[in-house]
């Protein structure tokens, strides 16, 4: 889907350039500065210069540590002294977990019942409260509300809040210091908040960058709600990429607005092609990508024509995976990008 895209930066989406940079200043005790990598096979392949942006290295293993930080040190000292709760597919969950730990706070994750395990076990090893709560992500979504209300506690949004927003746009910022010849950047999508920030960020400083982002075939909500022009709910089914699939709650006030006005076109990978794509990475890149993580890959590879420029960025969002789930695929998958 190519979409119309008006770029006007007049603060109208409720987050700006500025906040981005502000963001930059307060997280960088918890969030780290992660490196490029140069991707020389897809390089040489595409004929054009293709980088990585190695979220994985994030001590959470993947890029939420930086709305959540950026969020939650802005919590006062009495919502801090309450603790905080949120709904998370798990990384999100992790992230939140990792950041009150640092400011020894309570955490409280809610997560559905297709939770994965690996997921669920690293959020409470970091002290991590999770309440396992319905079949699916509205569900826990409707439990951390509630408990936030009965509790006192403060729902930290995996996605449509101003400063998770800017604390994501951040990885935008590091990709075009250091590379500031990028022209097309590509990004996973679910419910936005990676995406609206790196394109408020990045179009704020580079108007003409062409941004794509990447959904899995199922689940796409926030793909199905711009070609409704509307919110629209879709049915969450399980897939390789388990951090994409999950609900925008209609009250979303952010994330839908600043991605449909911003993201010039979203493509959708299928499940072989998101294990195509870690198999990618491990094989020719030799790193270790979860399936969300993987999609930016998996779209390069299955088309390289939505990289329209030259100097392409793939962020490479996270790599949480359990190992022995990842084995299999990166096993299943081997065959068809060793040739
Ligand atoms: C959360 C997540 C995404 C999608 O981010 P949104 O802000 O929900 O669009 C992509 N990749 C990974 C690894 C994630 O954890």
């Amino acid at each position: 889907m190519t979409m119309n895209k008006d770029a006007g930066m007049d603060g109208r989406f409720g987050v700006e350039l500025a906040d981005v940079f502000a963001a930059a200043k307060r997280i960088g005790d918890i969030a780290v500065y992660t490196r490029m990598r140069r991707a020389y096979d897809l390089s040489a392949r595409f004929k054009k210069s293709v980088w990585l942006k190695m979220e994985t290295m994030q001590d959470t293993g993947a890029f939420k540590i930086r709305g959540a930080a950026n969020r939650m040190l802005a919590l006062t000292d009495e919502e801090k002294k309450r603790g905080v709760i949120t709904v998370s597919s798990g990384n999100h969950g992790r992230a939140v977990a990792y950041v009150a730990r640092r400011l020894g706070i309570r955490a409280v994750i809610c997560m559905a019942e297709i939770a994965p395990q690996h997921k669920i076990d690293g959020i409470r090893v970091l002290g991590g409260e999770v309440i396992i709560h319905g079949r699916n992500q509205d569900d826990a979504d409707e439990k951390a509300r509630e408990l936030a209300e009965a509790d006192g506690l403060t729902f930290i949004s995996p996605f449509d809040d101003p400063l998770v927003i800017a604390g994501q746009g951040t990885i935008a910022l590091e990709m075009l210091q250091s590379h500031p010849e990028l022209d097309t950047l590509i990004v996973p999508l679910s419910g936005g908040g990676l995406m609206s920030g790196i394109a408020l960020a990045a179009k704020a400083i580079k108007p003409g960058i062409h941004i794509v982002g990447v959904s899995t075939k199922d689940g796409a909500a926030m793909f199905e709600s711009i070609k409704a022009g509307r919110i629209v709910s879709v049915e969450e089914t399980p897939s390789l990429a388990d951090a994409l699939p999950g609900p925008i709650p209609p009250d979303n006030k952010y994330t839908f607005d600043i991605c449909r006005n911003l993201v010039d076109e979203i493509v959708q990978v299928s499940e072989d092609e998101i294990g195509a794509g870690m198999a990618y990475a491990h094989f020719h890149e030799r790193i270790v990508l979860e399936g969300a993580g993987a999609v930016g890959l998996s779209a390069l590879i299955s088309d390289h024509r939505i990289a329209r420029g030259e100097n392409v960025g793939v962020v490479c969002s996270g790599a949480n995976i359990d190992p022995k789930k990842y084995a299999d695929i990166v096993s299943r998958y081997g065959d068809a990008v060793q040739k």
